[in-house]
């Protein structure tokens, strides 16, 4: 947005963040973990056969679904069926044998760990700066209904006001509503937040599109010159707040 100097802009009160691979990532990551459950459950695979796989059958899977819609309650049987087929799409891919069932079953508690889980190096001391700033803080993530428990396990949940999450309110961004909903329970305007995510499409079209300043974390630098508001790594948030 140009700067009007009729206009002053309107101080940043709030910060919300999308969670996965910008607050934190996976580790092992999800191809590690599924070729370690396969390969208990028959045919041993390995991670870089995996990666490819579960990276096609994902973006395929996110096609199925109309953007915004929950994709977790698309189908009955909720996360968990949606998991499983998920699941049953890698095997038959890799042409691997597991019985998908009890491997579903070994699979949705190794993510459930929140020790497969890992935060940035950076995201506690931002967090803590943005919370020194006098600003609040929420969470708006397009993931199933574990995420409560997961920042919990990291020991984040106290430094968010809330946390809104795609599976919980039955909506996905970049559909405006899910954005709406945290500004709702934040009580704050659009234009006084800041929302800091990965991924251009959800995170930043989607916060941009209900007024919202967006800023794209782009830690590999795969969007530099495209025009966006980016960072490199989740301090230099701070550059926009003033
Ligand atoms: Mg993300």
């Amino acid at each position: 947005m140009r700067y009007h100097p009729e206009m002053s802009p309107t101080p940043i009160s709030t910060v919300t963040f999308d969670a996965g691979n910008t607050l934190l990532f996976c580790d092992p990551s999800p191809a590690e973990i599924y070729a370690v459950a396969l390969s208990r459950h028959g045919r041993r695979v390995t991670a870089g056969e995996v990666e490819p796989v579960f990276a096609a059958a994902w973006s395929d899977f996110q096609e199925r679904t109309p953007t915004g819609i929950d994709r977790y309650n698309s189908r009955p049987g909720g996360e968990k069926q949606w998991w499983g087929a998920f699941l049953r799409e890698v095997l038959s891919r890799l042409e691997h044998e597991a019985d998908w069932q009890p491997l579903l079953e070994e699979l949705y508690a190794a993510f459930s760990n929140p020790q497969v889980w890992k935060v940035f190096p950076e995201t506690l001391a931002t967090l803590e700066g943005v919370h020194r700033r006098g600003l609040q803080m929420a969470v708006i993530s397009n993931w199933d209904r574990r995420l409560p428990e997961i920042l919990d396990g990291l020991g984040l949940t106290g430094w968010f006001q809330t946390i809104v999450v795609s599976a919980i309110v039955g909506i996905e961004k970049p559909a405006p509503g899910i954005f709406m909903r945290a500004l709702e329970r934040l009580d704050v305007r659009p234009e006084e937040t800041l929302h800091v995510g990965d991924s251009p499409l959800e995170d930043y079209e989607g916060s941009t599109a209900v007024g919202m300043t967006p800023v794209l974390v782009d830690r590999p630098g795969s969007f530099a010159g495209n025009g966006y508001r980016r960072v490199g790594s989740l301090d230099e948030v701070f550059n926009f707040l003033g």
